[in-house]
């Protein structure tokens, strides 16, 4: 669904105007924090901005001597067109206040819709399907000599004989996740940056929860996520609402760049999954007045840690630790499997 929150705002703001919370002008738009908290275009957006620089900044991710070099995710969508555009802006500040970092962009696309990479295909990036995870590990992900348009009929096969949309989306997205560790790997960088706002960090929280993987959520949330032996994880968005990421892309004229793919797949798609069940049910929960939904659930899940326990053992599918006597995969990815019924081709990824 696409929203036009800006002119949304804007419309609502008109029947109360409010001094801006943090200069004299009249505000123009109200915050996510509550009816009462609004700001004009300026003050606005120098809070959206604030999130991002201070998400970064007070967890040194590129201080102290760590590498400055860090591989950035976009898969078109609005949170990763901000993301992208706030990096840019970080990069060009006085030598003061500039974000110390060397970004390599790298547009993950994840549709199956015939042609799709032909569309999104640009010199700026690297562009990388996430059906490209099903070559041999001693394949490269950037190899352009392989048939992209035959591996991601192949992924749409797999896709296709999961048992339900559950597993579907579930091994899309631990596919991603792989497919962009593997990618960090290749280009021999230690640091990812993704752009998961607050709310669809939220999402992951509850419909891992109910697909049992209550024990990974606090890593799988967190701002900075640090595994042994792979790339670290970051965050930077995770304080911000996927609400105040479109108003931010309409003030700084970002909007232009998002790339509505993902869009056509979702109408095509029958059926329900947890996943799909957990948006509507967070969605349902904002429109009834409970604002403080994400924010809760959020700080809820980083306080779940799993037992430390001297047995756990590393799932070889998600790549998460698991606290019981088992060998090869953790139970929930192990459930997965057991949904597809043939996996022959991600099979390499489970050795
Ligand atoms: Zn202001
Ligand atoms: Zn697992």
């Amino acid at each position: 669904m696409r929203v036009d929150w800006l002119s949304f705002q804007r419309e609502f703001m008109t029947k109360s105007s409010l001094q801006c919370v943090k200069c004299p002008k009249e505000s123009t738009i109200a915050g996510a924090e509550g009816k009462n908290v609004a700001y004009c275009d300026g003050c606005y957006g120098e809070m959206v901005t604030h999130k991002f620089r201070s998400a970064l900044g007070k967890r040194r991710v590129f201080k102290d001597g760590a590498a400055k070099e860090a591989l950035v995710v976009s898969d078109g969508s609005p949170s990763s067109v901000f993301l992208l555009g706030q990096i840019r802006d970080a990069l060009q500040l006085n030598p003061h206040q500039r974000l110390v970092m060397q970004p390599t962009m790298a547009t993950v696309v994840s549709s199956t819709t015939e042609g799709v990479m032909a569309r999104v295909a640009d010199d700026q990036s690297i562009v990388v399907h996430i059906a490209a995870v099903m070559r041999p590990l001693d394949q490269k992900l950037m190899d352009k000599d392989r048939d992209a348009e035959k591996e991601i009929r192949d992924l749409a096969e797999l896709l296709s004989c999961c048992k339900s949309l559950t597993a579907r989306d579930e091994i899309v997205r631990i596919l991603k996740e792989r497919l962009i560790l593997r990618l960090a790997d290749e280009l021999g960088l230690s640091t990812v940056l993704m752009a998961d706002t607050a709310d669809e960090l939220a999402r992951l929280s509850l419909s891992s929860l109910c697909i049992g993987r209550g024990g990974q959520i606090s890593e799988m949330t967190a701002g900075v996520e640090k595994r042994k032996g792979l790339p670290t994880i970051v965050r930077p968005l995770k304080e911000v609402r996927s609400k105040e990421i479109a108003i931010g892309n309409r003030l700084f004229g970002w909007e232009k760049e998002v790339i509505y793919v993902e869009e056509d797949e979702m109408t095509k798609a029958l059926g329900y999954s947890i996943h799909k069940a957990t948006d509507d049910f967070i969605d349902n929960l904002h429109s009834e007045g409970f604002q403080a939904t994400v924010s809760t659930v959020l700080s809820t899940s980083s306080k779940v840690h799993p037992d430390a326990n001297p047995t756990s053992s590393l799932c070889n599918l998600c790549l998460r630790t698991f606290s019981k006597e088992l060998v090869g995969m953790c139970p929930p990815c192990q459930s997965i499997m057991d949904e597809i019924p043939d996996w022959s081709r991600i099979s390499h990824l489970i050795q």
